[in-house]
């Protein structure tokens, strides 16, 4: 029976041959030359929260990225919108990725808590699976191996509000839409944090609202620093 449908589906991909997602070329859905050109690196960049006018240490925050917007673009619409949850992988085997992140979590001392910019149920039921969850839980849970003051906890941040997708809305209205759209558990709250780093990881990062949201809920939480990585920094 197995050999049967390998048969069935090479002769479907004889017919409908797979393009690359990026440079449209035949053969893989994204090709090892498009692959190999996206390269990997650590960057950051400071974000303030410009709707306010006196810019406390709350209402910004630094963010780590690791590549360039442009050249991943297709990537993750492919992934989001065309559901190809394979393409994935890409990052989550990424050793570009990996060596990013390592190099992150290298500079900072002390303990470090890492948890991902939570969705909402139903957009995850929708889906089928979590992007960022997908993208990142391998490696940091490669990295928790090797350090012991390295924790993961994906669940840190719960999304309460069935929030629109933020991409269709502009700047006032993001804020909006992510008023009270947070909430973090008690048990979360209790944690000892003293002297810990918390790392929120996401997707992309545009204007950096959901990532200052996010930190402000953690303000009587007595995180040393609460800091942000993403695949890629989308200025707006
Ligand atoms: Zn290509």
């Amino acid at each position: 029976m197995n050999r049967f449908l390998d048969y069935l589906s090479s002769i479907f991909n004889l017919l409908f041959p797979e393009s690359c997602i990026s440079c449209n070329k035949l053969g893989d859905l994204f090709c090892p030359l498009c692959q190999e050109s996206i390269k990997f690196s650590l960057n950051n960049k400071n974000i303030l929260l410009k709707r306010e006018k006196n810019a406390f240490n709350d209402t910004s925050i630094k963010i780590y990225y690791s590549t360039d917007y442009q050249k991943i673009k297709k990537i993750l619409h492919s992934i989001k919108f065309d559901h190809k949850k394979e393409m994935i992988q890409f990052w989550s085997k990424s050793k570009g990725l990996k060596n990013a992140i390592d190099s992150l979590t290298k500079s900072i001392s002390g303990p470090i808590l890492t948890t991902i910019v939570p969705s909402h149920k139903n957009r995850l039921e929708k889906r089928g699976y979590n992007i960022v969850l997908d993208i990142y839980s391998e490696h940091i849970i490669d990295l928790q191996k090797n350090n012991k003051y390295i924790n993961f906890n994906p669940n840190f941040f719960t999304r309460i509000k069935d929030t629109k997708p933020l991409f269709v809305l502009d700047k006032k209205n993001r804020y909006i839409q992510l008023n009270n759209a947070f909430s973090i558990t008690a048990k979360n709250k209790n944690s000892k944090n003293k002297n810990m780093t918390l790392i929120i990881f996401d997707d992309i990062c545009t204007t950096g609202q959901t990532l200052i949201e996010l930190k402000k809920m953690t303000k009587n939480l007595n995180f040393k620093q609460v800091i942000a990585f993403s695949l890629a920094y989308q200025s707006l």
